[in-house]
Order: structure tokens, then C-alpha cells, then sequence
């Protein structure tokens, strides 16, 4: 099986078991643990923001950050395919009482300056007032879009204005990054709050950082205690972690990789296939006349592993553990498949 469901799926190298087994460890909740300090402070630096928090998924991150930065009742501004929004259990109801307001952002995937005036509420006797406004870079749902700097500094902009804090949900952060050629430290500038994830392309087997000022941080790592994720000796994970962080440039070759895999299923009659910009890749079978589910299965029974993610969409995702080969084998099963169909 060649699994291209997710950059989640990469197991752990040699070199990172090692790092869980001999990591420096201590009671984290005392801030004891010399691992998760470590870390913690290589991936605030990252960033260019003052300080991180360890936490366990990057939904925590995402949902820690919601909670810290408004109060009940609040709305939180983002986009109708947000991660947030979307694939988060309603978190943002259930764990913070906030009210959804959502944008169509289209191809762009982050508000534009217009959409933000129009989708900000003030605060008054009737209305609960805008406390969050929320972006993704890369966009998991849009196709794992990388989003200019100019945009993201753009809706923050547009934020800051109204007096509006900004998260940018990072989970695939250094993907938009390395894509790009922008620094971290600049794409992440005119933001409050970061969280990216160690878990993803970047091969960690667990482990996501929320990034900000240092008050932020605190209150936050309050919020992560109160969500359930403050861990004691966390440098068993933190550790490996570290050597995630080591994995940045790597990423291009998984862009190649997606991009061989999308002209490669583009080539295949029936199937749709934009360029990817980063490791996302979607397929749509509509002229196939297959459904997503139906194309999926067919992927499957070829011996690739992929997921619907609309009607007619399947989403594949390269990564740590996927070769050019794997990725040349891929395309020639498909179209095989296909031809059979
Ligand atoms: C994966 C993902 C998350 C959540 O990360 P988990 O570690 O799976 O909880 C958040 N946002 C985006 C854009 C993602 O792709």
C-alpha cells in the first residue's frame, strides 16, 4: 500500500526514537521538563514571536487559542472552509461559547480587507461584537494553498483596525513558507498567534506549538491546563520534536512529489487535477463519472490510500514517507485502474 491519506500518517525515524528514549525529562506542569523548555523556545524563536506552548494536536493549539483570545458569546470571523470551523467538532461552540460568523473566501482563502469591515460586529447592547478573526496558511480544505504574505498581512491589517486580534492557524505553516521562499519570521509578522503542528509533514509523532506574545502564552498555557492537554514528562515527545523542527527544507521535495503526482493524474482520462502548491493534492473524478467515495475505493483497490473529500474530490498528500518512486508507482496504478474501470 502506498498511503497518501495524510502527512499525518509518517512514522517516526530511528533518530527520533532515539531522541524519546534519551530525552532529559521532568514534571512540565512545574516547568521541570529541560526537553519541552527547549523546544518551546527553538520553536518561539522560529516564529519570531516571544514565547510558545507544547501542546498535543494542533487542534488543542487552535482551540487553546480561541479560548484565550476572546470571551463567551464573542464571534469569531474566518473563512466557510476554515479547519477551524470545519473539522474541529464545533470546539468553537462547545469549548469557548463563541458564535461562527463565517466568509466565502474563495480562491484566496483568507478574507479580504472588505470581507472583514463586512463581517465585523461591534459590540453594543444587542450585538455580542467581534472578538477573533481567524486565517489558515496552508489551506488543509481549499487544496493546501499557500497564501502570500501580502494577503495574511493584509486581513490582519484590516483586523488590527477594527481592534480585532488575528490566529493563523499554521498547521502546515513551513509548506506555505518553503513554497513561497518567505521566512517564517515574516509571514507570521503582522499576526497575534501561530500554531503549527511537529505531526505533519514535518514527521513529529506527536505534537503541535502555539506561538505568541508572552502574556498570551500564559494565559494560554492556563487554558491548555483547563482543556486537558498539560503533560508532565512531555520531552519524551518533545524530543523528537526538536528533530522535527530540522525537517523544514525537506518539504520541497514533497511539493515536487505533488506536483509529479498531479500531472501524472491530470494525464489520466476522467480525472481533473489542479497544480498543486504544496503537498495537497485533489482530484476530481466528475468526468469520470465517479464520486469521490467511488474513486477512493478504486484507488484503493489499485493499492493507494486516499480519502474523499467532496462529492467528486479525493485529496492525496505526500510526505516523509512517500518516494518519487512511490509517487511514479502511484500515477501508473491509477491510470491503470482507470482504464479497467
Ligand atoms: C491537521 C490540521 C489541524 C489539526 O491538527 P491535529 O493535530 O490533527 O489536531 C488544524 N488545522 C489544519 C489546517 C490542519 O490541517
Amino acid at each position: 500500500m502506498i498511503d497518501l491519506r495524510s502527512d499525518t500518517v509518517t512514522t517516526p525515524s530511528e533518530a527520533m526514537r532515539e531522541a524519546a528514549r534519551d530525552a532529559a525529562v521532568g514534571d512540565d506542569v512545574y516547568r521541570d521538563d529541560p526537553t519541552v523548555n527547549e523546544l518551546e523556545a527553538r520553536a518561539a524563536d522560529l516564529v519570531g514571536m516571544e514565547a510558545a506552548l507544547f501542546v498535543p494536536s494542533g487542534t488543542m493549539g487552535n482551540q487553546v487559542a480561541a479560548r484565550t483570545h476572546t470571551d463567551r458569546g464573542e464571534e469569531i470571523l474566518l473563512d466557510e472552509q476554515a479547519h477551524l470551523y470545519k473539522w474541529e467538532l464545533g470546539g468553537l461552540a462547545q469549548l469557548s461559547s463563541l458564535q461562527t460568523r463565517t466568509i466565502d473566501c474563495g480562491d484566496r482563502s483568507v478574507p479580504t480587507p472588505e470581507q472583514i469591515e463586512d463581517g465585523y460586529v461591534e459590540e453594543s447592547l444587542h450585538r455580542p461584537g467581534t472578538g477573533l478573526v481567524a486565517v489558515e496558511n496552508t489551506h488543509n480544505s481549499r487544496g493546501g494553498v499557500a497564501v502570500p504574505k501580502g494577503h495574511i498581512d493584509a486581513a490582519a491589517d484590516a483586523a488590527h483596525d477594527l481592534g480585532v486580534p488575528v490566529h493563523l492557524d499554521g498547521a502546515r505553516l513551513f509548506n506555505a513558507c518553503v513554497a513561497l521562499d518567505t521566512d517564517p519570521t515574516e509571514m507570521v509578522e503582522n499576526v497575534d498567534t501561530v500554531m503549527f503542528c511537529l505531526s505533519k509533514g514535518l514527521g513529529a509523532p506527536v505534537g503541535s506549538m502555539l506561538a505568541g506574545p508572552e502574556e498570551f502564552v500564559d494565559r494560554a498555557r492556563r487554558n491548555r491546563k483547563l482543556f486537558g492537554g498539560a503533560m508532565r514528562q512531555a520531552g519524551m515527545i518533545a524530543g523528537p520534536g526538536l528533530l522535527a523542527l530540522e525537517n523544514v527544507d525537506r518539504l520541497a521535495d514533497d511539493h515536487e512529489n505533488a506536483r509529479r503526482l498531479a500531472e501524472g493524474l491530470n494525464d489520466v482520462p476522467g480525472l481533473s487535477v489542479p497544480t498543486p502548491d504544496t503537498n495537497i493534492v485533489m482530484v476530481d473524478s466528475a468526468d469520470a463519472g465517479l464520486s469521490g467515495d467511488e474513486f477512493a475505493d478504486l484507488c484503493h483497490d489499485a493499492g493507494i490510500q486516499c480519502g474523499a473529500f467532496g462529492p467528486t474530490t479525493v485529496r492525496l498528500c505526500t510526505h516523509l514517507d512517500v518516494s518519487r518512486s512511490d509517487v511514479a508507482e502511484a500515477v501508473e496504478r491509477i491510470a491503470q485502474a482507470m482504464d479497467a474501470a
